[in-house]
C-alpha cells in the first residue's frame, strides 16, 4: 500500500524529515507517536503534496505508483485521504456541494461516472447517520461554526463518502470529548478497517488507540522512525514518555 524509503524533506530550506522509512500493508493500522516538533505533521503534509513541504531524497510508493511525482489531486484520486488537526472552514460552500465536487472530481480522474445529486445525497445521508451527525449539518457551510467535535465527525463523514484506500489522520483526537472520540474511533474502524485499506494514525495520546487498535506503533523522533512495536508500545510511551531507551 505505502512504502516510504529513506524519505528526506525540508520546509523553507530546513531539513525536517531525515531519512524516514515506513512500510504499510493493506489491512493494517499504524500509529505514529512522538514528541512535539518531531515531524509528524510534516510527514502527513509531504505525503499529501502540500506546497512548501519539499521532498529532497528517498522514495514513496503508493499503490504501486511514485507518489512524489503525483500532484495532490492525483494522490487523492488514487485513494489517499488526509485528515488534519485543524480542519479548514469554507464559508459560502455547503458541505454537500463541497463533498459532491470532491467525490466527483476524484471519480472523473479515475474514469468513473460522477454521481447525480440524488445518488450523492443518499450516500452523504447514510454516512452522516452512521457517524451520528445531524443531517442539517450537511447543508451548512463547510466547518463554519462547527465545534471541534463536529469538525472531526464531519471529517469522518468526508472520509466515508470519499472511500479512500489509505487515510492519514493527524491528531484527529485532539480536543475531542469522550463521546466524540468514541464516534470518531468507531468511524475509523467502520470505514477503514478492511483488508484492502490502511490507516496511518498520528497521535500524541494512547486514548484514541483504545478505540482504534493499531497493528504497529512507531515513534517518530527528530525526523526519523526510531522505534517500532505493537500496541503495548503506546501504553509504555504513555507511562514513561518518549525519552526511554529501547
Ligand atoms: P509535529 O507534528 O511532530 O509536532 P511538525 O511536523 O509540525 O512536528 O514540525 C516539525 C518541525 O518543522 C518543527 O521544528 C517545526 O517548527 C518545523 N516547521 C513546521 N512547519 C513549519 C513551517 N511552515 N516553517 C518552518 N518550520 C516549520
Ligand atoms: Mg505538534
Ligand atoms: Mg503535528
Amino acid at each position: 500500500m505505502l512504502d516510504i524509503q529513506d524519505l528526506r524533506a525540508e520546509i523553507a530550506g530546513k531539513e525536517i524529515l531525515k531519512g524516514l522509512s515506513l512500510r504499510v500493508n493493506a489491512g493494517e493500522v499504524h500509529a505514529i507517536m512522538g514528541p512535539n516538533g518531531a515531524g509528524k505533521s510534516t510527514l502527513g503534509y509531504v505525503l499529501g503534496g502540500r506546497p512548501g513541504y519539499t521532498p529532497t531524497g528517498g522514495s514513496v510508493t503508493f499503490a504501486g505508483a511514485d507518489l512524489l511525482e503525483m500532484d495532490p489531486h492525483a494522490r487523492a484520486a488514487a485513494g489517499l485521504f488526509l485528515g488534519f488537526q485543524y480542519p479548514v472552514e469554507i464559508p459560502g460552500i455547503s458541505n454537500v456541494q463541497f463533498l459532491r465536487e470532491a467525490l466527483n472530481s476524484q471519480r472523473r480522474a479515475r474514469g468513473e461516472a460522477p454521481l447525480s445529486g440524488g445518488e450523492f445525497l443518499k450516500l452523504a445521508r447514510a454516512q452522516a447517520d452512521a457517524l451520528g451527525m445531524d443531517q442539517e449539518m450537511l447543508k451548512r457551510p463547510v466547518n463554519v461554526g462547527f465545534s471541534g467535535g463536529e469538525k472531526k465527525r464531519n471529517e469522518m463523514v468526508q472520509m466515508g463518502i470519499l472511500g479512500p484506500k489509505l487515510a492519514i489522520l493527524d491528531e484527529t483526537d485532539s480536543g475531542l470529548d469522550i463521546d466524540a472520540l468514541k464516534a470518531v474511533g468507531e468511524g475509523i474502524n467502520r470505514i477503514m478497517r478492511a483488508p484492502d485499506k490502511a490507516v496511518l494514525l498520528i497521535t500524541h495520546y494512547q486514548r484514541l488507540l483504545d478505540y482504534v487498535q493499531p497493528d504497529f506503533v512507531h515513534v517518530l523522533d527528530a525526523g526519523r522512525i526510531t522505534r517500532t512495536g505493537g500496541p503495548e508500545l503506546a501504553h509504555q510511551l504513555e507511562r514513561e514518555g518518549y525519552g526511554v531507551a529501547a
